[in-house]
């Protein structure tokens, strides 16, 4: 174990801050013995917070039409072979009627950028599910949209948005995103997510294209200052039809390592474990639960759309990350010593 990284993972413990530099040390120096160091203080923290709860999200991807040109993403608009769908008003409270007789308390609508899904439309829905089942959460991950846009859906009920800021560095970021698409604007949008008072997400692909662990140091450091609610981490996983196709998977023990780093810089925050964490390994969303995270997204979305809304190659589809086998999932999740709740899992603030 080196004894830099031991020492700076303390520091951060006690703390809760550390310099770039800093965050770039851990990060490119951290080894196994260091993962198994930061995994065990973050799951001491996570109980100490969140006991032993993993909260259960149902997730239901509600478009996959995008108007954006993401690089990495699977359904970007350049995609010619994606076969486009977008569920109805019907369709999405339907995926909540089951959902929540499940036992799901949160439900969340995510798609790419598509116009179809106005304020009108959007509010409209959250309003009905929010009048059908009060005693749920909606989260919403639809992009970017204007400060009037987010205050009309945080009005109509929504009460959390996840909006990964994907890379803190401009000149990563405009790798990444085609020219019409800033930091700047992503940044923005955050900013005003949690001004208007959204529980708010950021959070990165670990492994994305060109990044480097000076980047990674940036979102950490960024991940400490901006607060957030809660933050999605998970691998980059090429997708076959983009300009990526042939670039290397983000890597499993990183992925773990910053899950640990990000537990202990910020015990309240919810941290999912990601379905890519997922399908990139097999038990790898329970290795992320081992790690500090304590949230997992199964699919409440119709098969069909399952099917087309594919970010990324070979996207998890094994049955655990179905609704259908939420029971299964409880069993696997209790075998490793976490129970899954009937719970809206909010944001712990004291
Ligand atoms: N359009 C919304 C947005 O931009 O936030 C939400 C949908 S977007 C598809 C959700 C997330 O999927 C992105 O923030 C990105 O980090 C992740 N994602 C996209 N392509 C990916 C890939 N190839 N590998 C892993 N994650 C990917």
């Amino acid at each position: 174990m080196s004894k830099t990284v031991k020492n700076l993972i303390d520091k951060l413990n006690i703390q809760k801050t550390l310099s770039p530099d800093e965050y770039h040390t851990l990060v490119n120096e951290f080894d196994k013995d260091d993962l198994s160091y930061a995994k065990e203080l973050a799951v001491g923290i996570r109980k100490s917070v969140y006991g032993t709860s993993v909260f259960i999200r149902g997730l239901i991807e509600i478009t996959n039409y995008c108007k954006n040109g993401c690089l990495y993403c699977g359904i970007n608009r350049a995609n010619k072979n994606c076969s486009r769908y977008r569920l109805s008003k019907e369709e999405i409270l339907s995926c909540c009627e089951y959902g929540y007789e499940l036992g799901f308390r949160t439900f969340v609508m995510q798609g790419g950028e598509d116009n179809h899904f106005t304020d009108e439309v959007v509010c409209d829905i959250v309003s009905e599910i929010k009048s059908r089942y009060p005693d749920c959460a909606v989260t919403l991950s639809l992009g970017e949209r204007s400060y009037e846009s987010y205050k009309a859906l945080y009005d109509s009920g929504a009460d959390r948005y996840l909006l990964r800021h994907e890379t803190a560095d401009s000149e990563h970021y405009s790798k990444l995103h085609p020219s019409d698409l800033t930091l700047e604007n992503r940044m923005e949008c955050l900013y005003n997510l949690k001004r208007i008072g959204f529980q708010t997400g950021c959070g990165i692909m670990v492994g994305s294209p060109y990044q480097t662990s000076v980047h990674i140091a940036k979102d950490l450091k960024f991940i400490e200052e901006f607060d957030p609610q809660m933050c999605g981490i998970g691998p980059f996983l090429p997708h076959k039809d983009t300009v990526f196709a042939d670039f290397d998977k983000g890597s499993f023990d990183l992925t773990l390592f910053l899950l640990s780093i990000i537990r202990i810089m910020k015990p309240r925050i919810l941290l999912p474990s990601t379905t890519a964490l997922g399908t990139l390994r097999e038990g790898g969303r329970e290795m992320g639960i081992l790690h500090g995270a304590n949230v997992i997204m199964p699919n409440l979305s119709p098969e069909t759309a399952k099917d087309k809304y594919m970010l990324y190659d070979n996207k998890l589809r094994t049955g655990l990350e179905s609704a259908k086998a939420l029971e299964s999932l409880k069993k696997q999740i209790s075998s490793i010593g976490y129970n899954i709740v009937t719970d809206r899992g909010d944001y712990k603030r004291n």
